[in-house]
This record gives C-alpha cells, structure tokens and sequence, in this order.
C-alpha cells in the first residue's frame, strides 16, 4: 500500500464488495441527499415538534448571509441576485448554517444521512460544504474536480468512522456524546485533511485532534430531543473538524498521540461515564434547564 493515501486504501477495500464506479455513484448520491436536506430544511420556517418550542433559525440565517453577501450590481430583491456567494470572509457563517439546517431537518423527523449517527448528522455536510466552497483552489475547481474532492472526502471520513465502530461505540447511549458528535467531527476532520492534500500521517493526525477535544463530551439532551445541545453542538464541532484539520496540514504528521491511543481512550471514558450522562436525559442540562 506504499503511495496511496487513507481514501484510496478505503477504495480498495471497498472494492472487495463492489465496482470503482458503484462506489463513486454511491458516494456522489450520498452528498446529494446531505444536500437535499440542507435545502429543504432552508424552506422550513417556526418551531421544532417535541414541546421545547425551539425555533428554527437556518432559513433567517441563510436570507441574512445572501443579504450580507450580495455583490455591487445584484439588482435582486435586498440586494441579492439569486446567487450564494461564497465569500470566505463569511465561511464560520457557512460552516454554521449547513450544520443547524441539517440538524434542524433531523430533528424535524425530516430527511439526513446518519453520518455516523443521526444526531451528529450535520458535521460532515458542513465540513464538506467548507472543503467544496472555500478550501484552497476550489474556485477553479472543475465540476469533475468537486466529485472527486466528495468522494476522496468521504472515503478518508468513512475510513475513520470504521475504526470508531470497531473499536469504541458511535452510539451516545453507550459512550455518551463523545461516540456521536466526536466521532462525527474526526471524521470530518479526516475527510478535510485528506481532499487539502494531507499525507496519511497528516490525516490521521487531523483525526486524532478532532477526537481528543472531544473527549467527556456528555450526552444530556434536555427533553430527551435531539434539539438543545445537539443541534448548535455539530456546528461547534464542524469548527472544531476545520482547526484540526488546519492543524494537522501544518504539521508534518508527527505527533504525541496516535489516532488508535485516542480512539481506545473515548472508549474507557464512555465506560466510566455515568448513565446520567448517556443518551438518558437525568444529568446535565437536561435537568439544569427548565422545560417550558
Ligand atoms: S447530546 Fe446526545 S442526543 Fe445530542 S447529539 Fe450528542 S449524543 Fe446525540
């Protein structure tokens, strides 16, 4: 396997059950259901089933960053030309945005790609969106280019996701939010280190960080809904999936401490979690705050 990266080793291994070209298709419709989600649930106004009465807040969000982003000579209503424009002085804003819509649309019962899991659905179409919109290079990016950048990203990301699987647990009920949100923002980190040209070294490494400070992260939803934290939780983490990615391609792939050592660690953490803190909803916030 000398010379080939994290997604193409994963390539070959799926390749053990399926063709190069079923796993491409298969991939590029993945993204586009992460996308679908993201545009429906933009159309979606009010609050969020369950009693919480959370509003959802990407659709005012999405017209503010038209708004803020619209170009001299839009000539559209408020500015705005019918266009998304990607000004990377505004790809926090972005980032945000995918990762509420997403979540927002989950916890509507609506449509999403579990990745890895449904309530930390939002990190990776956020980090991918980031990788497809603003990442070095990519407006010159050919439309073959961004395929190739969605299915590099998501083989390096479903690479990491094995080894949390296998390994640990990417359920919060038995490891608590570190399984879900963590494991989601390591793969993200992965997927983004892979497509910016990181080594393998330098891949895991993006993995590896993305995980550590996510380590204790409790599950403590408040009503037992995948609403507060989890929703704001994935664009913190999607964040967090870009810095350590950054990080990593900063380095040269040498570090203290390895991607299994870290994976091992948010198993033993999760085992000695209390259950309050475990998918439960009888710690955390979710006693803290009050219900209304
Ligand atoms: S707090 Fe619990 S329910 Fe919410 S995203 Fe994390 S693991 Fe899922």
């Amino acid at each position: 396997m000398t010379g080939l990266g994290i997604a193409d080793v994963m390539a070959v291994n799926e390749k053990a059950t399926r063709t190069e070209e079923e796993i491409r298709s298969g991939l590029l419709h993945i993204w586009s259901v992460m996308e679908n989600c993201v545009q429906t649930s933009l159309k979606r106004e009010g609050v969020l089933p369950g009693g919480l009465k959370v509003r959802r807040r990407a659709p005012d969000w999405y017209e503010r960053l038209k708004k803020e982003t619209a170009r001299p000579g839009d000539t559209g209503q408020d500015g705005q030309d019918g266009q998304d424009h990607y000004d990377p002085r505004y790809w926090q804003e972005w980032v945000n945005l995918v990762a509420l819509a997403v979540n927002e649309e989950n916890a509507s019962g609506g449509r999403v790609v579990t990745a890895p899991t449904n309530g930390a659905a939002g990190i990776i179409p956020a980090v991918l969106f980031y990788a497809l919109h603003f990442a070095p290079g990519m407006d010159q990016a050919t439309e073959e280019d961004r395929d190739d950048v969605v299915v590099r990203f998501l083989l390096a990301a479903g690479a990491v996701g094995v080894l949390y699987k296998e390994q640990a647990s990417i359920s919060g009920a038995e490891v608590g939010c570190q399984g879900e949100v963590g494991s989601a923002s390591s793969m993200a980190a992965a997927g983004l280190a892979e497509v910016m040209g990181g080594t393998p070294a330098q891949v895991e490494n993006a993995a590896e960080i993305a995980m550590e400070h996510n380590l204790g992260l409790t599950c403590d939803p408040i009503g037992g809904l995948v609403q507060v934290p989890c929703i704001e939780r994935n664009a913190i983490a999607a964040a967090k999936a870009i810095n350590a990615a950054k990080m990593a391609l900063w380095g040269d792939g040498t570090h203290r401490v390895s991607l299994d050592e870290v994976i091992i660690t948010m198993r033993e953490t999760g085992k000695d979690m209390s259950d309050k803190y475990k998918e439960t909803a009888m710690g955390g916030l979710a006693v803290n705050v009050v219900e209304c």
